[in-house]
């Protein structure tokens, strides 16, 4: 169903890609902020991850929303759009607590493969979907960080104002008419395969906030709602760096949107 591109289509949209980021980051960066910034996000993707996905979303949910809670923190949850429908109450209980909500695809699909009349369907029916649920997602992250340049013309179009996916820049930059590029650096996904435990990951989250603290920067951290569920260890470990960054006051908590996560 997907219509991978391939040849010519692909090596240009890659050069066009690397193109979009040097040309970003090296003429049209954002304002730096005051101070630096941690932005953290959960990629909310319930069974689309595979079996042990579906298993432990649930559990998960609960004790991300409940961490978060006690430490009076807001993040960006970047939801697979169908799951608005076949679970709107797990989706609603997370936009309820106060989160940002952004899309990480339809169907979980990597957008640098669908043609192009597939990611406009794509586009379409992640929008019905939150709106099927008096949502509006506000940004857009790609599942793999597989974008490709016409899905980031197309975002604005439907109403979403940012998108975040894996970059090497400092900070946050325009990459396509007001559409803002945040760049995300690191995230859990060593966990899933169990190449790494919860104590590296974390160690290797600290150290990248060390670094935006060093350079005056904006780093974002990303986690999984099922891994959360599934692996007891990193999620204390997880509870305690939360902890720890909402006492850090050489840091500004921001959702990956840019707004304030203190709550
Ligand atoms: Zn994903």
């Amino acid at each position: 169903m997907s219509g991978r591109r391939r040849g010519w289509g692909d090596w240009a949209d890659r050069r066009s890609r690397r193109i979009h980021c040097w040309y970003g980051r090296r003429f049209r960066a954002t304002p730096r902020p005051a101070r630096p910034e941690v932005r953290l996000f959960c990629d909310f993707e319930g069974h689309f991850a595979g079996d042990e996905g579906g298993r432990f979303a649930e559990a998960g949910t609960d004790l991300l929303l409940d961490m978060l809670a006690r430490h009076r923190m807001r993040m960006t949850f970047d939801v697979v759009a169908d799951l608005c429908r076949l679970y709107p109450e797990r989706v609603r209980r997370v936009a309820g607590a106060g989160h940002e909500i952004a899309c990480h695809g339809w169907r979980h699909e990597r957008p640098r493969d669908l043609a192009p009349a597939a990611l406009e369907q794509m586009l379409e029916e992640t929008i019905a979907c939150f709106g099927e649920i008096g949502l509006r997602p506000a940004g857009f992250r790609s599942p793999e960080s597989a974008w490709s340049t016409r899905l980031v013309k197309r975002l604005a179009a439907y109403g979403y104002a940012w998108n975040a996916e894996r970059d090497a820049s400092p900070s946050p930059y325009r990459i396509s008419g007001s559409l803002v590029r945040v760049p995300v650096r690191t995230d859990d996904w060593d966990l899933a395969d169990r190449s790494a435990d919860g104590a590296r990951v974390i160690g290797k989250w600290r150290d990248e906030v060390q670094d935006a603290v060093d350079s005056g920067g904006v780093v974002s951290l990303g986690m999984h709602e099922w891994i959360v569920g599934r692996d007891g260890e990193f999620a204390s470990r997880l509870d305690a760096f939360l902890g720890e960054l909402r006492s850090d006051e050489r840091i500004e908590l921001k959702t990956l949107g840019g707004a304030d996560a203190t709550a």
